[in-house]
């Protein structure tokens, strides 16, 4: 069963992404026709993806995730299926989880109070104060002898005023 509103809209976005030189009529004829499954035409779901500049296309068609490097290198927008990126955003948990003691700290507590860490940032746990460093899209256990003076410097002046903050709500509590 063919939904026509649906299919109408369908052929109004295939006619403007070639109005718009994203994709040739005879690309759509002759290829991308058929990319379709049970849930609709995920194609065309992406050519609107393409024309918005939106980062990621998320689709379970799996047409579209066989052929995506093609696509990709074709058309710049990404695309990955629903796991995919919820893996991705665990991996982010990650990049705040600490390696001593798995305190999953927010971007405040970054030293440069970076949103999303790149390599080699340093982090400083406030649960257990222990410094770790970024890689490979997480936290790993890190020397302070193995850095440079001045952010060992950094880190001790940081590592002082939690030490006194830890202290003072010690007493409160206590
Ligand atoms: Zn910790």
């Amino acid at each position: 069963m063919k939904n026509k509103f649906l299919e109408k809209q369908y052929k109004e976005i295939v006619s403007r992404a070639v109005k718009l030189k994203i994709m040739k009529r005879k690309e759509w004829n002759d290829r991308f026709k058929t990319y379709r499954d049970e849930c609709g035409h995920s194609f065309v779901h992406y050519l609107e993806c393409i024309r918005n500049k939106i980062d990621v296309f998320l689709t379970t068609n799996p047409i579209m995730l066989r052929n995506r490097n093609e696509l990709q290198e074709r058309f710049g927008v990404r695309i990955a299926s629903p796991e995919e990126l919820h893996k991705e955003l665990h991996n982010n948990e990650n990049g705040k989880k600490c390696p001593y003691c798995d305190y999953v700290g927010t971007e405040h507590e970054n030293i440069d109070g970076k949103k999303n860490p790149i390599e080699g940032d340093i982090s400083f746990c406030i649960n257990c104060g222990e410094i770790s460093q970024f890689k490979n899209n997480k936290l790993i256990k890190t020397d302070l002898n193995s850095l440079d003076e001045s952010t060992k410097r950094e880190i001790n002046d940081i590592r002082v005023a939690w030490l006194r903050t830890k202290a003072i709500s010690n007493v409160k509590r206590g």
